[in-house]
């Protein structure tokens, strides 16, 4: 846990490295922490090291970290599958969700963003891969969500989020980013109303790289910043 400053500053720098190699400004790439299986004494020192954004999978985990680090109130990221029985405590706790991939999740969320808070930033989230065991869905339906989402008041639609299949080369890596980033494109220019999407959240430890090299805007890096997972449950 004592690397955890180190990690955020090789991290950082193959951020960096990468944004100069692919011709990116990196203050258009957030950082992710994500920190599901991690517990709230690695968030802090994320935190300390200047990490922000918290990416967590678990409601129950999320919101025993939260109550720990009420006093930082850093800006928490939804990315894990989510049951119509936990939209609400989202909506109330999250700035963002990456993970939606039904109308009736964005609805109940929409319903349920408190008016106090400002509208939940949401992405939707592609199985690009056309895996039948992978979340997300299918590109071919991606418009008509994208479409629904947006007209929700309490929701501002952002973008994209993919998890592909595991592929080893950089050049193989990069494939299924490029399809999001295209993806991402032809919503823009089919419809007025999508033209202000501007996020692509893609990319983790093990490919960040091709994934900055294909547009993204926001890598979720769990691994190479907090070490391996040590709990899935605190
Ligand atoms: C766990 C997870 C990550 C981080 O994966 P690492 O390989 O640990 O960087 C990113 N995105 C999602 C959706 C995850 O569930």
């Amino acid at each position: 846990m004592h690397n955890i400053p180190d990690n955020i500053k090789q991290v950082s720098a193959q951020l960096q490295q990468s944004a100069q190699q692919f011709h990116r400004s990196v203050d258009t790439i957030m950082l992710l922490a994500v920190s599901k299986g991690q517990n709230s004494k690695a968030l802090r020192l994320a935190w300390q090291a200047g990490l922000c954004n918290f990416g967590e999978n678990y409601l129950q985990e999320a919101m025993e970290k939260m109550a720990a680090l009420a006093d930082i109130d850093p800006c928490w990221h939804f990315i894990g599958p989510i049951q119509s029985n936990k939209t609400q405590v989202i909506a109330q706790h999250f700035s963002w969700v990456h993970s939606i991939e039904r109308l009736k999740i964005a609805r109940r969320l929409n319903q349920q963003r408190p008016e106090n808070l400002p509208p939940l930033n949401v992405c939707i989230q592609v199985n690009i891969d056309n895996e039948t065991s992978k979340s997300g869905i299918d590109p071919a339906h991606c418009l008509e969500l994208a479409l629904a989402i947006n007209a929700l008041p309490r929701l501002k639609l952002r973008g994209l989020m993919v998890i592909p299949r595991q592929r080893d080369r950089l050049s193989e890596q990069r494939q299924p980013y490029l399809q999001t980033a295209k993806l991402l494109n032809s919503l823009k220019s089919s419809s007025a109303a999508l033209n202000s999407l501007d996020t692509l959240s893609m990319g983790m430890s093990g490919d960040l790289s091709a994934a900055i090299a294909e547009g993204a805007t926001i890598v979720r890096v769990g691994t190479a910043i907090f070490g391996p997972r040590t709990t899935t449950k605190p």
